[in-house]
């Protein structure tokens, strides 16, 4: 099973505190590449002279080795013509401009991150309206959505526990679980250490699964 994170672009509290729950099990990062690293830019005096000093995104994830980042598009704006669902990537989108920004948020999450980046492509609202294949020829080896993927919180309300686990334990199908780190309070950070800590789920790398 995957689990993954989701819009990581600032330092947040509940950043953290994911990643600690969360730091003896592979884990992937869904980055936003356009405003995952300005921060370092924008870390003022104030910032520097306070006792808890700054931590910028990069810096964070990078003490944790047993994240995995991925590109969640670019600046998760929306594309799509009124009425039509949310999504970065919309078929009526300019192929070429899509293909240009994705290649430019891939080029500073390698930049960036190096070995600890790898090429599959998690789209906003898990929605892209174009041929998979300009993907892979600009160098993704996979993409995931929302098929097998489990939303922890449906409509940014956390799913519930009996159909979690009756799911869990009946769909084969199911091999992620999406959270929005976030979206969670206390509750569903106490659901996710007990799940980590519980061993009823063997948690793979992206690595190993794409
Ligand atoms: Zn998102």
């Amino acid at each position: 099973m995957l689990l993954r994170t989701d819009d990581v672009d600032r330092p947040t509290d509940n950043l953290k505190r994911f990643l600690e729950i969360t730091k003896d099990v592979p884990v992937v990062v869904a980055a936003q590449p356009f405003d995952i690293f300005d921060d370092l830019e924008n870390i003022t005096q104030e910032m520097k002279d306070n006792d808890n000093w700054y931590v910028p995104t990069e810096t964070l994830i990078k003490s944790y080795t047993n994240v995995t980042v991925c590109q969640h598009g670019w600046d998760h704006k929306n594309h799509a013509p009124e009425g039509e669902k949310k999504n970065s990537y919309p078929e009526s989108r300019d192929v070429n401009e899509c293909i240009a920004e994705i290649m430019e948020g891939k080029k500073s999450l390698e930049k960036h991150f190096g070995d600890q980046f790898y090429p599959v492509f998690i789209p906003p609202w898990n929605r892209f309206g174009h041929n998979k294949q300009i993907l892979s020829e600009i160098g993704f080896v996979g993409m995931e959505d929302d098929e097998g993927t489990l939303d922890m919180q449906v409509n940014k309300e956390w799913i519930d526990e009996t159909y979690f686990w009756r799911k869990i334990e009946t769909d084969n199908t199911i091999h992620s679980l999406m959270f929005h780190h976030d979206w969670m309070n206390d509750e569903n950070f106490q659901f996710l250490e007990n799940l980590v800590n519980s061993g009823v789920i063997s948690w793979k790398s992206i690595r190993e699964s794409s």
